[in-house]
């Protein structure tokens, strides 16, 4: 197909390089200029054709300059209105002239009315279109019209050519009941007249049907080939011996929880197989994750390998050697430190300690997979928040040790919940363990609303809350355009928050302290020194301290809500009654409001998380992935579920049993986006 460079720039906007993306630049709706609806009959609230003489044609000035003619037919009489309108539209549309309009109707005040319908002037009788009009998605300067016309060209040279021959098993096509995939594509640019309406616009028909397996199919057998490749290297096989484990758990001052114990079986067996674990570990902030981390990580120490454990941010990994290593220490092992603002005295003793094996558990920031750190034997790399880190398949790979012929297992961690259909789909590179319940005895978070122009009551409500002995965090707002402004806020609410409670013990932590300040400042929080800690969004990982049960986040409206999930999570962790309250700022926008009825409705992160993914798709969740992962168009995971299910089973199958079906299936709907399998 030959177009001018112009068009061709255009095209390349709405991504179609080739006649295939031409072909499956599929229509975002349907038009029915297939029938005529008398006036007085047609439904409201729907598009509608009607089709009458114009009665009578005014210019109106009141309330705002329009154009306004009343159209009759047999049944009935409709006005229709144009905001704007050209001075020749007066002409066009005289009295006595027949026209036929597309649009809705609403009743107005003069009765039925159509604003702005796509209207034009036909003969008596004129035929009618003989199938639904496709509606395209468009750019600027390339209109349904030519889009069309550039489509409908392909289309009739499809038959000829290969660009869209099977490239489904005759097998899996019968067994799934699809309909044949040039088939389908016609039937959606070009609709037969007796097709269901309903069903093409709810994007159920077969035809859609089709097209979404074949997409959801592409994205599972890229996955899933990526799965494969990593799971062929070897890795340590780490023998189930729980002798440590069992010295461990009967340490702990509490019993782990069903899933807490299923999650750990799952893990555990994986440890001991001979290629690399690559299992992600999704639980709720405060399900308990950390505890099955440090089992993982006993499993491979016990086999005398070394464990690793990195986190995000600085807080986090401190917290985390420090908890670790109190539960390690006892058990004779040796845990060490390491982040990028250590001394360098310290980081060498580091080093040489993980490059000889004498650290048996390292814990640390992003410096545990910097260049110059070398380990002894490292047999489990753990990573805490990743989807904090993306790339995640590099990092493992990174971190060999000195048996270089092997690849350390896998385990990363996320407490940001992902909804289960997403998790299928964009993570099907990967074994998923869901914790699914929180350790008894937590009491419930109370969530309350409040517009900030009552901050009186809150600070009353603290006075109160400290009184009693309890702790609480106040979290700055959240500056995304500018840091060096995040934190004078931060400042300034320390200090006026300082002067309004002249007897508490008021603490601040950011972003810029140094890592020794943070330590200190969580330190002596978690003592109950700090009675109030002034806090930026950094404290939104991961932070441990069950004393503190009140809560009050500043300009709740301008975080997202896994961000707000994660901060709210760090009160409740005791077993007091904890309150977080949300201040926000008049006026709400209308996505601002959705956010906080959802988070002051939902504790449970699984449910805020699917009604987060119906309000921005799954770009949010994915992070860093979202780069590297095939992105669906046509798919729905909310609605197609089923066909989800279908092809994530059809997947292996095809990497089995039809491995050159499977390469044609990802180079027809992938091409060149398979960077991310060759990683
Ligand atoms: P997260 O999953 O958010 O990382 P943590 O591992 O930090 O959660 O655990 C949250 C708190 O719950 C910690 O204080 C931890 O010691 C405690 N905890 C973990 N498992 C249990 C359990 N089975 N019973 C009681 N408390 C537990
Ligand atoms: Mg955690």
């Amino acid at each position: 197909m030959t177009v001018s460079a112009n068009v061709q720039e255009k095209l390349s906007r709405l991504g179609i390089c080739s006649e295939l993306d031409l072909l499956l630049h599929l229509p975002i709706r349907y038009e029915d200029e297939t029938h005529l609806f008398p006036i007085s009959d047609a439904p409201s609230g729907q598009v509608v054709q009607v089709e009458g003489v114009i009665i009578h044609t005014e210019v109106v000035i009141r309330p705002r300059r329009q154009l306004v003619c009343q159209v009759e037919d047999n049944s009935g009489i409709l006005v229709m209105r144009f905001l704007n309108f050209y001075g020749s539209q007066i002409k066009t549309y005289a009295v006595g002239k027949r026209v036929r309009l597309l649009g809705e109707i609403r009743s107005g005040f003069f009765g039925a009315e159509m604003v702005h319908p796509k209207c034009r002037i036909v003969r008596e009788g004129e035929s009618l279109a003989e199938s639904m009009t496709p509606i395209y998605p468009i750019t600027a300067g390339l209109t349904q019209k030519i889009l069309g016309k550039l489509i409908g060209k392909v289309l009739q040279d499809v038959q000829k050519t290969q660009a869209l021959t099977e490239t489904l098993p005759e097998k899996i096509i019968q067994k799934h009941r699809l309909t044949g995939l040039k088939e389908s594509v016609m039937c959606l640019h070009n609709p037969p007249p007796d097709v269901s309406v309903e069903a093409l616009q709810a994007r159920t028909h077969p035809a859609w049907r089709r097209i979404k397996f074949d997409e959801l199919l592409a994205q599972q057998l890229s996955m899933r080939l990526h799965y494969r490749q990593r799971r062929s290297h070897s890795a340590p096989v780490l023998m189930q011996k729980h002798k440590l484990e069992k010295l461990l758990l009967k340490q702990l001052g509490f019993e782990l929880t069903t899933a807490q114990i299923k999650v750990s079986v799952e893990i555990s067996r994986d440890l001991a197989a001979a290629h690399p674990m690559q299992r992600l570990l999704q639980g709720d902030v405060g399900s308990g994750k950390t505890i099955v981390a440090a089992l993982a990580a006993l499993q491979a120490i016990e086999n005398g390998f070394q464990a690793a454990l990195m986190a995000p941010t600085e807080i986090l990994a401190e917290q985390h050697f420090q908890k670790l290593s109190a539960w390690f220490n006892p058990l004779g092992i040796r845990v060490v430190w390491l982040s990028g603002s250590q001394k360098k005295k310290q980081k060498q003793a580091a080093l040489d300690d993980i490059a000889l094996g004498t650290a048996q558990l390292a814990v640390g920031t992003h410096a545990l997979f910097q260049d110059q750190v070398t380990f002894h034997q490292l047999g489990l790399a753990i990573i805490d928040e990743q989807h904090r880190f993306g790339v995640h398949q590099r990092l493992a790979l990174r971190m060999k040790g000195s048996l270089s012929n092997t690849v350390p297992h896998q385990l990363m961690m996320s407490a940001t919940p992902i909804p289960r259909t997403l998790s299928m789909s964009y993570f099907a590179d990967l074994d998923v363990s869901v914790i699914d319940e929180l350790p008894p005895g937590r009491a419930p978070i109370v969530t309350k609303l409040i517009a900030d122009n009552r901050r009186d009551e809150i600070i009353a409500r603290i006075q109160h809350a400290c009184q009693q002995g309890k702790q609480v965090y106040w979290v700055c707002p959240l500056i995304e355009e500018s840091e060096t402004l995040q934190l004078q806020t931060a400042m300034e609410t320390y200090e006026s928050l300082s002067k309004e409670f002249p007897d508490l013990s008021v603490g601040l932590v950011h972003g810029r302290l140094s890592t020794q300040e943070k330590t200190t400042v969580m330190a002596s929080f978690k003592r109950g020194e700090i009675q109030l800690l002034v806090a930026t969004t950094v404290i939104e990982v991961g932070v441990d301290v069950p004393n503190a049960s009140l809560m009050v986040i500043e300009n709740a409206e301008r975080m997202g809500l896994s961000q707000l999930h994660q901060l709210r999570g760090r009160v409740g962790r005791g077993s007091e009654a904890s309150i977080c309250i949300l201040l926000f700022q008049q006026p709400l926008s209308e996505i601002a409001r959705k956010r906080l009825k959802i988070i002051f409705e939902h504790t449970d992160g699984f449910e805020i998380a699917r009604q987060d993914l119906q309000l921005r798709g799954p770009g949010e969740f994915l992070g860093a992935r979202q780069s590297g992962v095939p992105m669906l168009r046509f798919a729905d995971l909310e609605q197609d579920g089923e066909l989800l299910l279908a092809a994530q089973a059809t997947a292996d199958e095809m990497l089995n049993n039809y491995v050159e079906f499977a390469q044609r299936h990802i180079a027809r709907w992938l091409g060149d986006k398979t960077e991310y399998l060759r990683v």
